[in-house]
């Protein structure tokens, strides 16, 4: 058998934590960071919590005989994904990120690429009042920069703090989100510019799809760079790689 540790948080990882339970050649673990109240919780051995930076991820490797890892944390989980890639280089370990596709603008689309959050803020400036900030719970704290535009928040939980803006409301849900649901929300609360992680993946598209009908610009925070880790493409892509270990 050969000892396996996904690092999970994603649909992707779920989905390959489903196609791994049983295998017969591949023990497979799961580590979630623990971010979500309540996580989906996937079909094989889980444990939940940082391991104490990467010094702790590589105790772990070594306790629990790892040998081999797949990444396939959130394109924007960069601490982790950049421990990742220290422990096993130091441990001489096998690594793949298992990533998907970047969002990629289309006919019609407004895009204004951005390099981070706090690029994003500032993008707003002449956007319009009502802001959908579709980014997840941990970076809404940025947008105090720009504090006077109204703020629809969407995340899994509510921020901790609560950013200090003095119009915002808080919309908790999870994805993934229809086409129609994102418009009839969009024309209901009159949103006039949607902010977004170029997070991929089809659970959370909707809300460009949306954009585009309705011909709203969308402030696009472009992803991390990444370590330099080889791409594993798709789930099928992973249990391959890994039968050939
Ligand atoms: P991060 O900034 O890369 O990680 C911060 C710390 O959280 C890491 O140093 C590590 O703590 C711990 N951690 C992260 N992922 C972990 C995992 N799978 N197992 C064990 N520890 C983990 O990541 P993040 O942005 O906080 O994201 C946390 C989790 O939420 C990830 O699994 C990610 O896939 C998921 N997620 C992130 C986003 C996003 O936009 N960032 C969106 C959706 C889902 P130690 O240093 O103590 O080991």
């Amino acid at each position: 058998m050969v000892k396996v540790l996904i690092l999970g948080g994603t649909t992707e990882a779920t989905a390959l934590a489903k196609r791994l339970a049983g295998h017969p050649r591949i023990d497979a673990r799961v580590s979630l960071a623990g971010r979500t109240k309540n996580p989906v919780l996937p079909p094989l051995p889980t444990r939940i919590g940082g391991f104490g930076g990467m010094g702790g991820l590589i105790d772990y490797l070594r306790t629990e005989g790892i040998e081999v890892v797949i990444d396939a944390t959130h394109p924007f989980a960069d601490q982790i994904s950049a421990n990742a890639a220290a422990a096993c280089a130091r441990a001489g370990m096998p690594l793949r990120v298992l990533t998907r596709p970047a969002w990629v603008a289309g006919p019609g689309d407004r895009w204004i690429a951005v390099p981070d959050m706090a690029a994003a803020a500032l993008a707003l400036r002449d956007l319009g009042d009502t802001v959908f900030l579709t980014i997840g719970r941990q970076e809404v704290a940025a947008f105090e920069a720009m504090p006077d535009k109204r703020y629809l928040i969407r995340a899994v939980d509510p921020p901790e703090p609560m950013p200090a803006l003095p119009r915002m409301s808080l919309i908790l849900d999870r994805g993934p989100f229809t086409l129609e649901g994102e418009l009839a929300l969009m024309r209901g609360e009159r949103v006039e510019v949607v902010v977004s992680k170029n997070s991929g993946g089809r659970a959370t598209d909707a809300k460009l799809q949306a954009a585009r009908e309705l011909g709203l610009p969308v402030v696009m925070v472009e992803r991390p760079a990444g370590n330099g880790v080889a791409e594993l493409h798709g789930v099928e892509d992973a249990v391959g790689w890994l039968e050939r270990m």
